[in-house]
């Protein structure tokens, strides 16, 4: 065990943490330079284009250190997102110690904070490592007093990189070499390993990624899931280069991957126990957690033909997706669609992006909602996060709705705006205290789906890019629910439905009307879009009727271009969606999510 190094690359976003991973990649020679693309361990396109990590790739670096020795270091790499941090801490367990990436220009940003506090919970020795040396507005000096004052480390041991030209690589795997503990664990004990991820390969099923503590496992031998009991054959263990690479043992402290012709990811759930059926270890790593959707939306295809290719296409990307889920959902105005469930709003796009354009499947979805708890007068409770399952109030006693607490960090020039936007959010201050000189940390308590939506954007807006912004699920707190309804030409449009705290229902209906007057083509009759709560009218435009045939004013001119007129309308029409006498565009769907 002696030879082997645990470890993770965390920051914030954008400080460097692929770039970094990609330079070890090469150096240690795991590809080589002529097979190499840049962002090698971001796998999926959207990934590529997002530059954001969202599945969590690991990779073994043969490593001979200066000492003459040769290593093993495991690079876990985790996701780079609020939504996943779960995942992420998970990822964390599985190491020893992480190199906390810190952009020299940015400086100590929230995500750095958070992923700090995460590693220093886990016991994990952090090894901070400044990087974009580089650039000329890098600022190594005060980032090194906020590696002392913000994270209390001894700035002395942070390395100085450049991960983009390539200095002071090695450096960094001398520090893994020498910084970091090589693990402990007891071979001979009865298996225990933790999952940290799962993927699925189309060829061989669930790929199970885990981190041996105790123990040893070898094909052949049957192991448990501790959290379902579950049994399955092991028929293939290995390590991870960039491939697989089968052996014929994995030991306590290695980590590596498992094939037991296991079906879904579903089965295997991060942070759960993996041990050996007929010797069984006596308690499972502690931890382990469920995750569960915290964002629902309905997603409908505009074409109804679509619908069983979008059954099948969800079906698909559950594989490899264990936290996505779904179920059949009907909507009078869209007809059939799935129910969907996510850990995040991005979770949300990634999902929808991937069904656009690798199923190449048009979409309308509903606005996102969160879980609301509901307290009848019969005393029961209910959750709902359908706003077509919400009851007649009358019926209702109570409501709750779930809360984060926010951290948020910024230069104190911006505290105002910043402040102003999230009490706007039905944000609670909590506490705020300086970093330094210049810099703020606040605290808040925000109500989530107040900051679903383009909470986020508006934070940069306001801060002209300066803030930064990390948040934790906090509790449910009670709360007064309206539900909105949008009527286009006097007829319900429910998936336009919605449930909002109370003193935003005007608003929210004002701002929908607005938006789908702004969005609905011109009919050949006046259509009146109004928003109402229950029986009562809060809101009214009137899209006014159209006079002209749109090819009208291409008679007598050139054929072909009224053929292409034509055309585009055709085209158009796959992004329409009929509602009653009414034609309304996908577009206009999408506006009407949008809070600004
Ligand atoms: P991640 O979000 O932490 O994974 O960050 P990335 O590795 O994707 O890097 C974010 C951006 O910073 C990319 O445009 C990189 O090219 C750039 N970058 C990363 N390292 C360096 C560096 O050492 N110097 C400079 N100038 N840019 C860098
Ligand atoms: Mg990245």
């Amino acid at each position: 065990m002696d030879n082997i190094r645990n470890f993770s690359i965390i920051a914030h976003i954008d400080h460097g943490k692929s770039t970094l991973a990609d330079r070890l990649l090469q150096i240690t020679g795991v590809v080589g330079d002529h097979e190499f693309r840049d962002q090698m361990l971001d796998t999926m396109d959207i990934e590529r284009e997002r530059g954001i990590t969202i599945k969590s790739q690991s990779v073994a670096l043969p490593y001979r250190a200066s000492d003459g020795k040769d290593y093993v270091l495991n690079l876990i790499d985790t996701p780079g997102h609020a939504d996943f941090s779960y995942e992420v801490s998970r990822a964390l367990v599985a190491c020893e110690g992480a190199l906390l990436v810190i952009d020299a220009a940015q400086g100590v940003q929230a995500q750095t904070l958070a992923n700090f506090y995460m590693a220093l919970e886990l016991d994990l020795e952090v090894i901070p490592v400044i990087n974009k040396i580089d650039l000329p507005s890098a600022d190594v000096d005060r980032v090194k007093a906020q590696i002392e004052k913000d994270l209390g480390l001894d700035s002395d041991h942070a390395l100085a990189i450049s991960a983009k030209e390539g200095t002071g690589i090695e450096e960094v795997l001398e520090a893994v070499v020498n910084r970091i503990p090589h693990p402990k664990g007891d071979p001979n004990a009865p298996l225990k390993a933790l999952i940290f991820d799962s993927h699925w390969d189309p060829y061989r099923g669930t790929i199970v990624h885990l981190r041996l503590f105790d123990g040893k496992l070898k094909p052949g031998e049957v192991i448990k899931f501790w959290s379902n009991n579950a049994t399955y054959k092991v028929e293939e263990i290995g390590s991870f280069l960039i491939e697989r690479k089968p052996r014929k043992e994995l030991n306590a402290g290695q980590v590596g991957y498992m094939i037991a012709g296991i079906k879904t990811v579903s089965d295997t759930r991060i942070g759960d126990t993996v041990t050996l059926e007929d010797r069984p270890c006596k308690e499972a790593l502690k931890g382990f957690k469920l995750v569960k959707p915290v964002v629902f939306s309905s997603f409908y295809p505009i074409s109804s033909d679509d619908y069983e290719e979008l059954a099948v296409a969800l079906e698909k990307l559950k594989l490899n997706d264990a936290s996505l889920t779904f179920e059949k959902d009907h909507s009078t105005a869209l007809g059939h669609g799935f129910r969907c469930g996510f850990l995040g709003l991005l979770h949300l796009e990634i999902v929808q992006e991937r069904l656009e354009r690798e199923f190449n499947l048009s979409l309308i979805l509903t606005a996102p909602s969160v879980q609301y708890v509901l307290v009848l007068k019969d005393g029961t409770e209910t959750i709902i996060d359908n706003p077509a399952k919400y009851p007649d109030p009358v019926y209702i006693q109570s409501a709750k709705e779930p809360f984060i607490r926010a951290s948020i960090i910024l230069p104190d020039q911006f505290l105002g705006p910043v402040i102003s936007l999230s009490i706007d959010r039905r944000g609670v201050q909590k506490d705020m205290h300086y970093l330094d000189s210049s810099r703020v940390e606040l605290t808040f308590d925000l109500p989530l789906s107040e900051v679903l939506f383009d909470f986020y954007d508006r934070l940069k807006s306001v801060s002209r890019g300066y803030a930064s912004f990390d948040y934790d699920f906090l509790e449910y707190r009670e709360t007064e629910l309206a539900k909105v309804d949008i009527l286009v030409s006097g007829e319900k449009v429910d998936a336009l439905s919605m449930l909002v705290h109370k003193d935003r229902a005007y608003q929210r209906a004002r701002r929908a009307c607005e938006r789908l007057k702004n969005e609905i083509p011109r009919q050949l009759f006046k259509v009146a879009v109004q928003g109402a709560i229950g029986g009562k009218i809060i809101a009214r435009e009137t899209v006014s009727a159209l006079r002209k045939d749109v090819t009208a004013k291409c008679y007598g001119g050139d054929i072909t271009r009224k053929k292409k007129l034509l055309e585009k309308q055709k085209e158009g029409k796959k992004r329409m969606k009929q509602v009653g006498n009414v034609v309304i565009p996908q577009s206009a769907f999408l506006a009407v999510l949008k809070t600004d």
